[in-house]
């Protein structure tokens, strides 16, 4: 499970690219397709490699994208005796 996730707001997205070219992990790309305002959002092209950073979110001028941690996975309960 990747430490972390992103969401989107793809109609709130300008198409910037800040949010791809500033992921330390490369976990964004530009769609293909276009919001309702003619832009092209990002999407996660490469999940399992976030960390939920939030530099995406710290970057993004139009708080389109946020990252968070994934909550650890709970630890795995000792065989009863
Ligand atoms: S939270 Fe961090 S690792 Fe995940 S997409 Fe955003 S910048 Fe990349
Ligand atoms: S930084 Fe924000 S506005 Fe720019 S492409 Fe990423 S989500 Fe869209």
């Amino acid at each position: 499970m990747p430490k972390g996730a992103v969401h989107i707001t793809v109609e709130r997205c300008k198409g910037c690219s800040i949010c791809v070219e500033f992921c330390p992990t490369h976990v964004l790309a530009l769609s293909n397709a276009f919001n309702a305002k003619g832009y092209h959002p990002p999407y996660v092209a490469n999940a399992e490699k976030c960390s939920g950073c939030d530099l995406c979110g710290m970057y993004c001028p139009d708080f389109a994208i946020y990252g968070f941690k994934n909550a650890p996975a709970a630890p795995k309960e000792a065989p009863k005796q």
